[in-house]
C-alpha cells in the first residue's frame, strides 16, 4: 500500500500516473518524427494599428499531424521544451519569419510589415540564442527592427541581471522586444522598468471579459497606463468584438490582434486576405 510505504519508496503501481507518463512519451516520440518529416507549418495572424491598418503579423506554430490533424501549440510546446526539440524548431520558426520579412521587403505595400516570433524560455536560455538571431538576420538581410521577439515574464526566473543582459544584446542588434501575455506572470513593476522592452502585450485572459468584468477592465486599464508611463507600445491580443476594441481604444491602446480582424492564416490565405485590404501608404 502506497499509504504505508516509506518516504523514499517509489510507488510502481499508479495506473493514472502510468497513463500520463506513456502519453507524454508518445507525444515526445511523435514530435521527433514530426520534426524529421517536417509536419510543422506557420500560420500568421495580423496585428493592426489604431486606425485599422495592418502593421504586422505574429507567427504561430502549427503541427499538422497525419492522424490527429492540426495540433495547436498549447498541446505540444511544453513537450517540445522538455525534449529540447524546441531548439531546432524555434530556430526554424525564426528563419521562416526572417524569410517572410525579406520577401515582403520587395513589395511596396508590404515592406513595412513586422513579424513577431514567440520565444520559449528554454530557447532564450540556450547559450547560442543571441548568435542564432544574429545569423538569421544576417542570412536573410532584413532590417532587424522588423523582427519582433515575444518574450514572457517567466524568463525572469533565471535572474533579472542575466535576462537584462541578454535582452540588451538583442536590443543592440536592433531587434524589437515585446512582453507577451503580460499580467498573468509574476514580474514586479520595478523589474519591468529595467527591461529593455518596446512593447507590452495584454493577455487575452483580460480582454475576453473586459466589458463585463470590472477587475479585468481595471487590469487592462492599468497595463495600458503602465505602458504609457514607461513609454512602451501596447498591443491587446484576443480582441474579438468591436465593443472590446472601442473600450481598449478609449483607454489609450495603440494596437490590436484578434478574430475581430483576422484569425491566424496559412501564408497563401494571408496574402489573399491582404489583397482585399484597402491599399494605404504607411507613414
Ligand atoms: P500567444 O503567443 O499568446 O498567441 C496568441 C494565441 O491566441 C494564439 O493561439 C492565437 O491563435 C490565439 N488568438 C488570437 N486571437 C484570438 C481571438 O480573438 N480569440 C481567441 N480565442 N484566440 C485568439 P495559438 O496559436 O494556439 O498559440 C498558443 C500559444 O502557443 C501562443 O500564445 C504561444 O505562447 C505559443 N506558441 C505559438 N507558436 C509558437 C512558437 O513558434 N514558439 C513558441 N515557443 N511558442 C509558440
Ligand atoms: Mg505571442
Ligand atoms: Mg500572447
Ligand atoms: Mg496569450
Amino acid at each position: 500500500q502506497a499509504k504505508n510505504a516509506g518516504r523514499n519508496t517509489v510507488c510502481f503501481f499508479d495506473p493514472e500516473m502510468q497513463a500520463v507518463v506513456s502519453a507524454n512519451a508518445a507525444l515526445a516520440s511523435d514530435l521527433r518524427q514530426a520534426w524529421r518529416e517536417t509536419q510543422f507549418q506557420i500560420d500568421y495572424q495580423p496585428q493592426v494599428g489604431h486606425d485599422g491598418q495592418m502593421i504586422g503579423v505574429e507567427a504561430l506554430l502549427r503541427w499538422k499531424h497525419p492522424q490527429r490533424g492540426m495540433v495547436r501549440p498549447d498541446h505540444f510546446i511544453a513537450a517540445a521544451e522538455e525534449t529540447s526539440l524546441i531548439i531546432p524548431i524555434g530556430r526554424w520558426v525564426l528563419d521562416q519569419a526572417c524569410a517572410q520579412i525579406a520577401a515582403w521587403a520587395h513589395r511596396q505595400e508590404r515592406r513595412h510589415l513586422t513579424v513577431a516570433v514567440n520565444v520559449s524560455v528554454r530557447q532564450f536560455r540556450h547559450p547560442e540564442f543571441v548568435d542564432e538571431v544574429m545569423s538569421a538576420i544576417e542570412q536573410s538581410g532584413i532590417q532587424p527592427h522588423k523582427l519582433k521577439l515575444e518574450l514572457t515574464e517567466s524568463l525572469l526566473a533565471d535572474g533579472i541581471d542575466v535576462t537584462i543582459a541578454k535582452m540588451g544584446r538583442l536590443k543592440a542588434m536592433g531587434v524589437t522586444l515585446s512582453l507577451d501575455d503580460f499580467g498573468i506572470g509574476y514580474s514586479s513593476l520595478s523589474y519591468l522598468k529595467r527591461l529593455p522592452l518596446d512593447q507590452l502585450k495584454i493577455d487575452r485572459e483580460f480582454v475576453k471579459d473586459i466589458l463585463t468584468d470590472a477587475n479585468d477592465a481595471a487590469i487592462a486599464k492599468a497595463v495600458i497606463n503602465l505602458a504609457h508611463s514607461l513609454d512602451l507600445d501596447v498591443l491587446a491580443e484576443g480582441v474579438e468584438t468591436e465593443a472590446q476594441r472601442e473600450f481598449l481604444a478609449r483607454q489609450g491602446c495603440h494596437s490590436y490582434q484578434g478574430y475581430l480582424f483576422c484569425k491566424p492564416l496559412p501564408i497563401d490565405e494571408l496574402e489573399a486576405f491582404m489583397e482585399r485590404l484597402p491599399v494605404e501608404a504607411p507613414a
